[in-house]
């Protein structure tokens, strides 16, 4: 007994002396630093951009605001999403910073970058197995009471998103989101150019999300499944159903689409209106930000 635990102790310390080096690998600085940096700036440069557009107000761009509901201050808005926003990337650093010595055993790499038919397909892959998850994950947060209260419920403070809102949830939320990101990456031991392209499209899944613009000329359209950012608006205006984080066939398929979501949608093909204007918002739903 003395002696496996000698041994035991003498493999932990040959172990600890080893992790210095894992941090100076190369892959450190670009997979758990490099991801979460790209991912910040691909963040902040496409909802800065639409935030100040939401902010602004200009008549051209009215035609394609969809919030009528009343709402929290803009500016407030604003401020309580960049505070969580620095607050919730500095904490996934951390995290992965912390979680290198299991991180760097998960296959993905900075070898010969792969052909650009298998980027494309690896991301097309990413996209739909994490749409899928996050609508599982999104909706046991709503319908499992404490998940609610604790930690799903700060997301729903802002009932008026802008696009800065994007990321504003609970640190655990944040960490579960950004954690599910990675489990395609690890299934396939992407390239981490491959990993950058995809964490480039899910800020983005999540800036326009919340922008509270649904603009005709969104190339996104094409998507099959995808009804743009007044999907997941109302979710923010009803808190129950559309739970779908891009494409909504899953809110079709399990059963929790919106049935006033829906009535909205053939109203709006009915009237051919070219504007979009939620037409259930009400105060209780409108609720502003906390
Ligand atoms: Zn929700
Ligand atoms: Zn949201």
């Amino acid at each position: 007994m003395t002696e496996v635990f000698a041994n035991l102790t003498k493999e932990l310390a040959v172990v600890a002396g080893e992790i210095p080096g894992w941090y100076q690998e190369p892959l450190f600085w670009l997979f758990p630093v490099g991801a979460n940096v790209v991912a910040f700036a691909a963040f902040v440069f496409m909802a800065v951009p639409l935030t100040l557009l939401a902010l602004w107000n200009p008549p051209w761009a009215q035609r394609f605001w969809i919030q009528n509901r009343r709402s929290a201050s803009h500016h407030r808005i604003v401020r309580m999403s960049v505070k969580q926003l620095l607050i919730n990337f500095s904490t996934l650093i951390i995290f992965s910073v912390l979680s290198w010595p299991v991180l760097r055993l998960t296959g993905i790499h900075a070898g010969a970058l792969p052909a650009w038919y298998v980027i494309a397909g690896q991301i097309l892959l990413f996209a739909i197995l994490d749409d899928f998850l996050y609508y599982w994950l999104h909706r046991t947060m709503h319908t499992n009471p404490f998940l609610y209260r604790k930690i799903h419920t700060v997301h729903h403070r802002i009932a008026t998103p802008l696009s800065i809102s994007g990321n504003y949830m609970h640190p655990i939320e944040f960490l579960l989101i950004s954690s599910m990101i990675l489990i395609g990456p690890i299934l396939v031991g992407a390239h981490i150019v491959t990993l950058y392209l995809w964490v480039i499209v899910r800020q983005w899944e999540a800036a326009e999300q919340h922008s509270g613009f649904q603009f005709a000329f969104n190339p996104a359209h094409w998507l099959p499944f995808y009804d743009g950012a007044v999907f997941h608006d109302f979710h923010h205006s009803k808190f129950y159903g559309n739970y779908a984080g891009l494409l909504s066939w899953t809110d079709t398929v399990f059963g929790t689409r919106s049935n006033k979501y829906d009535e909205y949608m053939q109203n709006q093909r009915r009237t051919e209106l070219t504007s979009v204007e939620p037409p259930e918002a009400n105060a209780a739903s409108a609720a502003s930000a906390n």
